[in-house]
């Protein structure tokens, strides 16, 4: 790439400001979260309107310049990260919040508002946006579409995709859809905007979005199970379930090995029971959904049952960000404990068991001594099955054994009807994985759909196919 004369077609329709080409400028579009890749763009361009956003592709389509789109840079597949000789199209200041429609229940942003500021707005109407992610403060609305991510609400609400009513995209020649409705009923032809939902910017640029909105929760309970077993903690979640029905709106997975992670790592962090496996669930909703006398009856039976050692139930707001810290600060309090090999698996719930005893026998019989930490969002059948180095082995011996601990889980996971990827996305991790994972059939239907929406392969090439 003649990076002096994209760079000045660049500057020529989307302003000088926009083009950034110095490395300190570009240094933090490069970096990756996990630190597993580092991009290579000579160019970043931060188009401030959807016009620009299209000129800017519209110019790189002409000049054969394949383009990387990128949000918050959260992503933990590598799909944001960019070669030498492509250009990284930041959303970063298309971030307006551009309706609260508090009659239909729905929310319209720039597909670069981040998903806390988009929570915000609708908060502010006395409403939610019910996608929460330990990324929120940096991930944006459209990297959370294009991944179509996943979190802590999926139980009760689904996950980006069940989300979105409308989408605006910048087509790979620049071309602008414009499919922004805020209808719940629409059965006009393909559902289009799905087929960007989760494609990770290989298909188009998502520069606007229409996002559903639920009643802001009345009232709102966290439980937090001490438990015996796995076998216990899938008792609990159908016993729970049952008795709780749509107001579970999250059942988590906490393995004691991570309370003590967090416990010793995290300031201020507090170990709410001594068991050898947690469970986390909040109940909200309306205030005639929530009953704290049955809830509290609920706990008491499953005790009695012998199916939960003991149970706290916290009310303030104080006692129930307490207990959640403790999930979400996992993955931070895992980092002092030395290298980490990441998988985000899904299973069917009735698989989960065996899964989980699989792999931890197979992992352990690889690398004696591995820790694995084994936990996330278990209502969804979402484990993430993360792998802590043994004390007495060295970081890259054990990162050296990654690629067959990763094959061992994935086999694992595939063998009991189960996926790869549960909600972080194919990327550039994953990637050489997707054949085995969807089979010839749909990879080969998956390329036909790429190659028809971007003939010239200039839409985050290389990622997800
Ligand atoms: C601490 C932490 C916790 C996390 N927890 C979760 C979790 O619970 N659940 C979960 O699902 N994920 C989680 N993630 C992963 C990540 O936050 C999500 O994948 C998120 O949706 C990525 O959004 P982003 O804006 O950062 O996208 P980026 O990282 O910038 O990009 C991700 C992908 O989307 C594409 N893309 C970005 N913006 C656009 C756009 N406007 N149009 C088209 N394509 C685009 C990129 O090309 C890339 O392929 C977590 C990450 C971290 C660091």
């Amino acid at each position: 790439m003649n990076v002096d004369r994209v760079a000045k077609a660049l500057r020529g329709v989307a302003g000088d400001k926009a083009v950034l080409t110095a490395e300190a400028d570009r240094a933090p579009f490069l970096a990756e979260w996990r630190g597993n890749y580092t991009g290579e763009a000579p160019i970043v361009v931060q188009p401030g309107s959807v016009d620009a956003v299209a000129a800017v592709v519209r110019c790189c389509a002409q000049l054969g310049v394949p383009v990387v789109p990128q949000g918050g840079n959260t992503g933990l597949v590598g799909g944001s990260v960019s070669g030498q000789a492509e250009v990284v199209v930041s959303l970063n200041r298309l971030n307006a919040v551009r309706e609260v429609d508090a009659i239909n229940f729905s929310l319209c942003v720039d597909a670069g508002c981040t998903l806390a500021a988009a929570q915000a707005a609708a908060a502010d109407a006395d409403l939610m946006l019910p996608l929460s992610l330990s990324s929120e403060g940096s991930c944006q609305i459209g990297g959370n579409l294009a991944t179509n991510a996943g979190g802590v609400s999926v139980l009760r609400y689904g996950n980006a995709r069940d989300q979105v009513l409308g989408l605006e995209v910048v087509l790979s020649d620049g071309t602008l859809l414009s499919a922004l409705q805020s209808l719940r009923k629409n059965n006009a032809g393909y559902d289009l905007k799905q087929l960007f939902v989760g494609s990770e910017g290989t298909l188009g640029i998502i520069t606007g979005a229409t996002l559903k909105l639920a009643p802001a929760p009345e009232a709102r309970l966290v439980l937090w199970l001490a438990l015996d077993s796995h076998a216990h903690v899938l008792d609990a979640y159908t016993r729970f379930r049952r008795a709780f029905g749509a107001t579970m709106a999250a059942f988590e997975l906490v393995p004691d090995i991570a309370v003590d992670f967090v416990v010793r790592h995290i300031e201020g962090a507090r170990r709410p029971a001594d068991a050898p496996v947690h469970a986390l669930i909040e109940l909200h909703g309306g205030r005639a959904e929530i009953d704290r006398d049955a809830v509290l009856a609920a706990v008491s039976d499953a005790v009695d049952a012998g199916a939960l050692r003991d149970a706290i139930v916290a009310d303030s707001d104080r006692d129930q960000a307490a207990l959640w810290a403790v999930r979400h600060n996992i993955s931070d309090a895992q980092r002092p404990e030395g290298a980490s090999i990441k998988h985000d698996i899904a299973v069917p719930l009735g698989a989960l068991q065996a899964f989980i005893k699989t792999a931890t026998e197979r992992v352990e019989a690889l690398v004696p001594g591995v820790r694995p930490v084994c936990f996330g969002h278990i209502g969804d059948g979402n484990l993430h099955f993360n792998l802590s180095q043994p004390l007495d082995l060295d970081r890259e011996a054990f990162l050296a054994r990654a690629p067959a601990l990763t094959r061992t889980v994935h086999e694992a996971a595939q063998s009991l009807g189960g996926t790869i990827s549960a909600e972080h996305g194919i990327g550039l991790l994953k990637r050489d994985l997707l054949a085995t994972q969807v089979g010839p059939v749909s990879h080969a239907l998956m390329r036909r759909l790429k190659e028809s929406l971007d003939p010239d392969g200039i839409m985050n090439p290389g990622k997800l196919l």
